[in-house]
């Protein structure tokens, strides 16, 4: 966990990485709240092998292991979806 925090500052919000200002001011705490989230997803980027090109991509973790080029090109590749016909969908009507 990365340390960024919001501090208010008189009428504006600070965002902090230990005692230096990350980003800000901010006029409301929301939008501070926002980008410390968005710091600290990209302090946990790191770079690993896609495992299906082998080529080195930012990972946001554990769950994400293809680039971003191959989960677009994989998702074309993929045969569409098909409805078991021994278990055909009941509509009521
Ligand atoms: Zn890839």
């Amino acid at each position: 966990m990365s340390g960024y925090h919001v501090v208010g500052v008189a009428r504006s919000y600070n965002v902090l990485s230990g005692d230096q200002n990350a980003a800000g001011p901010f006029n409301n705490k929301w939008r501070a709240e926002q980008v410390r989230d968005q710091l600290q997803a990209k302090a946990r980027l790191t770079v690993r092998p896609c495992l299906t090109c082998g080529g080195d991509f930012e990972s946001e973790g554990p769950h994400n292991r293809m680039c971003d080029e191959c989960r677009i090109t994989k998702r074309e590749v993929l045969p569409a979806c098909t409805v078991s016909k021994a278990r055909p969908l009941s509509v009521t009507s």
